[in-house]
């Protein structure tokens, strides 16, 4: 039980270590929503420019999404998943007309 609270100043002293400016800078993941919303052009101006400032200080993500982009294998998930039951949906609409005339 008192292990628990010991580890708590801990926590505590190393959120001071972190600089102020590195608390607005967005993770990685939130970065890589971003980029997807970035491919599909939704992104807001003020969205572009944090992901440009993420972009900046990580080269993983900058990595990530200059291969994104030549591959827009990020939308192409989302295409390939809306577009099928609608292929589906109509071809079914199709024979239950057929049938029922
Ligand atoms: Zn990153």
């Amino acid at each position: 039980m008192q292990e628990t609270t010991a580890t708590t100043p801990i926590l505590a002293s190393k959120k001071l270590l972190v600089p102020s400016n590195q608390l607005t800078v967005m993770n990685c993941n939130k970065a890589k929503v971003l980029m997807s919303a970035a491919i599909d052009e939704e992104l807001t101006s003020k969205e572009e420019a944090e992901l440009n400032q993420h972009l900046a200080m990580c080269p993983e993500c900058r990595a990530y999404f200059q291969d994104a982009k030549k591959t827009k294998i990020i939308i192409k998930e989302r295409i390939v998943r809306v577009k099928a039951p609608q292929n589906l949906v109509e071809s079914i609409v199709r024979m239950t007309n057929i049938t029922s005339t």
